[in-house]
């Protein structure tokens, strides 16, 4: 029917897009022994393109091979990559995989692609069967994406793919039941070649998009482990600085930071030790971090001392925020805490804001000045710059 078919010769093409997935496969590869583990779902995107590899040669070996293999096995392969796909999907966003059913699926593939092939021979019920799972899964891999949204570059591509490749094999079960589905794989009819080229760029696409995801991730991770303080998850003082510098450089009218000190951390320290110091100080942050909320931004700016950074805010508000954090820390641990024998904790808060125009030197400068006052002034209080 037309150019097209004799333009598009299914087997080269086949022959072609496998010979993309080894190439993909090796880069997925390699990806996934210079990427951190956190990054879960790399093994089996680089497994896919491999098993897709697989069964595209067994497709193309039809007429050379026995049917069992090109056809039976062939199928089962090719659904089987389908599968991966989607478990290195589930572990990318979820964490976890788990394709039971689909693989149960699969099975049931096989078994109907031996009756279709070697009892009762019929090209259209297989064609019905596989094109049917394949339109199922791909839809099925699509809602995953639709249903967990992850902010990552190359989500959209990955979505748009998988509901093509949906879309592309529903066609073509369509077809088929319209009794156009051509007397074998290699007779070229335009939705066949339409079909097969679709899983040909799918092969090399999927590969792409899922690196793209991949590689997103991982500067997300760093950009987070850059900024962040890893005992307590608050950021780190550079971090801090920067966001300080940059909220004072976007010349809103008020400016407020809060210095706050554990009061008499030492002690902690030396009475239950180094440890119970370190999960007192994340639960502090824990606690300020809810006291602050939206209203601005906590950073860890030496030991147990720490600046809320509070945009947008006058004395007054500040002052009281800075009780509300003041309260909120020391909250007695409960009988049931692993802090329980710690008691409770207090500290010592200053207050300063940019009035008049001061720099983000001269309002932290004021804020330790304070917090030095409310310490001299015997600590567990709050005390505003002079
Ligand atoms: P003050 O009321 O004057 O603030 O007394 P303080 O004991 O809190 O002050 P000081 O600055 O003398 O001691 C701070 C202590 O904080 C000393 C240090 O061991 C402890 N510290 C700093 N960073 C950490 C940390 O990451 N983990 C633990 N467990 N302790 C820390
Ligand atoms: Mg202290
Ligand atoms: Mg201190």
């Amino acid at each position: 029917m037309g150019a097209l078919p004799s333009l598009l010769d299914p087997r080269s093409v086949i022959v072609l897009a496998g010979l993309m997935g080894v190439m993909m496969a090796l880069v997925m590869f390699f990806m996934r022994r210079s990427y951190p583990a956190s990054i879960r779902g790399l093994s089996e995107w680089a497994l896919a393109p491999l098993l897709a590899f697989t069964s595209t040669m067994l497709f193309a070996a039809r007429d050379y091979l026995p049917d069992f293999l090109t056809i039976v096995v062939a199928n089962v392969v090719l659904f089987q990559a389908c599968i991966l796909y989607y478990s290195g999907s589930q572990k990318f966003l979820l964490g976890s995989s788990d394709t039971r059913g689909w693989t149960l699926l699969n099975g049931l593939i096989g078994l109907s692609m031996f009756w279709f092939s070697t009892v009762k021979p019929d090209f259209e019920a297989r064609l019905l069967i596989v094109t049917f799972a394949v339109s199922l899964l791909f839809f099925a891999h699509a809602l995953l994406y639709l249903r967990h949204r992850p902010r990552v570059f190359g989500q959209p591509l990955m979505i748009g793919l998988l509901l093509a490749q949906a879309a592309v094999a529903a066609l073509r079960f369509v077809s088929v039941v319209l009794g156009m589905a051509g007397s074998n794989l290699m007779d070229g009819n335009w939705i066949q070649s339409l079909y097969i080229s679709m899983y040909s760029f799918s092969v090399l696409l999927l590969s792409i998009s899922v690196i793209l995801m991949a590689t997103d991730r991982v500067h997300t991770e760093f950009e987070y482990l850059a900024t962040r303080d890893s005992l307590t998850g608050a950021l780190n003082r550079r971090a801090l600085l920067d966001a300080c510098r940059g909220a004072f450089a976007s010349d809103r009218r008020h400016m407020a930071l809060l210095m706050v000190d554990l009061d008499h951390f030492k002690d902690v320290n030396d009475r239950f030790g180094h440890q119970m110091g370190d999960k007192v100080l994340r639960e502090a942050v824990r606690r300020m971090q809810r006291a602050v909320g939206d209203a601005g931004v906590l950073g860890r700016y030496g030991g147990e001392e720490f600046v809320v950074l509070l945009p947008g805010t006058g004395q007054v508000e500040a002052m009281a925020i800075a009780a509300r954090l003041k309260q909120a820390i020391g909250e007695p641990f409960g009988a049931d805490s692993p802090m329980a024998e710690v008691g409770s904790i207090a500290v010592s808060i200053g207050v300063a804001t940019n009035d008049g125009g001061r720099g983000v030197d001269e309002v932290l400068a004021r804020a330790d000045a304070a917090l030095y006052k409310a310490k001299a002034m015997g600590r567990d209080q709050v005390i505003a710059a002079a």
